[in-house]
């Protein structure tokens, strides 16, 4: 079958799909005031549906599915859900992205249901900064899930950091001296404008042009990116294990490299990070006989992909916070 692509010639492979809304952190950018679920809210896609759901994507030719949420862990059977998906033929890769608060236990099972990707989210590794920017005092179990996800298999591991100014730009040492010897990808994110965080994001957001600067001024060195990448541009160093990673949504062609969609945990198709709205597909996920059904959909669907986003102009769609759509 003819794989995915959209009028402005880029091809689609990977897919995010966003497992559940809720979240037990408290991040100042994402869920500040913390999680409350909305009057009438629908339970989140079953497996079943989500079964449905990347068969329909596989047979589009997308080989990448990255579980994430709100905090996807908070959901008790995802180790069901990704043993699920990883039994999908074509389906190659499966990521997940997690607060970490559960991976100490939960690494080995994630591991043996077939996860072979794992971004872990550390704004800080100061604990009392952490604390301040989650709402959570774990930093300490946070580190004790990366060591089990090394002990459990995970071989590349990468963690993710919302880049803002005046509280982890001040760690880059400490990351940096981390992945001196870990085999660790750190990627820093440029805080992102949502409906939610106006004030923090005119306080704190840093381009990542300033760490890129400070990276290439000590012996850092830019690498290639290959098929399937996510959207970081990666740093290497021959003194150094792990890279760095830096992930810029505000600069010029940030869209142009876009091989990704999303799906949220109520099953709505969401063509961009900044898209005005989803497209509900859950009606066609009940049965796996509504595949071709489920494709047509998709493809109908893409041709209203736009080609960039528009935050430069100050628009950021409808999303309030990422806890939503999975970031
Ligand atoms: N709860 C999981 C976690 O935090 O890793 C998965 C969901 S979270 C929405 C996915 C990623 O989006 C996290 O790395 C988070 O830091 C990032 N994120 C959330 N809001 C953001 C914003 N306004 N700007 C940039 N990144 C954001
Ligand atoms: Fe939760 Fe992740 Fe949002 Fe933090 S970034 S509040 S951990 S969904």
């Amino acid at each position: 079958m003819q794989g995915l692509a959209d009028s402005h010639g880029r091809r689609f492979r990977y897919l995010r799909l966003s497992v559940t809304d809720a979240c037990n952190f408290r991040c100042v950018y994402c869920l500040p005031n913390g999680y409350r679920k909305p009057a009438g809210a629908q339970a989140p896609l079953g497996v079943s549906e989500i079964r449905n759901l990347v068969s329909g994507f596989a047979a589009m030719g997308f080989w990448k599915v990255r579980l994430t949420g709100g905090e996807p862990t908070l959901r008790r059977d995802i180790v069901e859900i990704a043993h699920e998906i990883s039994s999908i033929p074509g389906i190659r890769k499966v990521a997940l992205t997690t607060n970490g608060y559960r991976l100490a236990q939960l690494a080995g099972p994630l591991r043996a249901a077939g996860v072979n990707a794992l971004n872990v989210s550390i704004d800080s590794l100061n604990a009392e900064r952490f604390r301040k920017i989650t709402g959570q005092n774990r930093l300490h179990d946070v580190l004790k899930g990366i060591d089990a996800a090394f002990s459990s298999g995970f071989s590349a591991i990468k963690v993710n950091a919302v880049l803002m100014k005046g509280h982890n730009d001040l760690d880059l040492d400490s990351y940096l001296e981390w992945i001196r010897r870990a085999p660790i990808s750190v990627r820093f994110i440029e805080l992102m404008r949502t409906g939610d965080n106006r004030k923090l994001f005119e306080g704190r957001h840093l381009s990542a042009g300033t760490i890129q600067l400070k990276l290439l001024a000590s012996g850092w060195s830019m690498r290639h990116r290959s098929e399937g990448d996510g959207p970081a541009v990666e740093f290497e160093h021959p003194e150094y294990v792990g890279r760095i990673g830096l992930i810029a949504p505000y600069s010029r062609d940030f869209c142009r490299s876009c091989n990704r969609l999303r799906v949220s945990s109520q099953g709505d198709l969401r063509l961009c990070l900044f898209g005005e709205e989803g497209h509900p597909l859950r009606h066609l996920l009940r049965f796996e006989h509504q595949r071709d059904e489920l494709i047509a959909a998709v493809r109908e669907l893409i041709g209203e992909k736009a080609a960039a986003h528009y935050l430069h102009d100050g628009k950021y769609g409808n999303t309030q916070d990422f806890a939503a759509i999975g970031g």
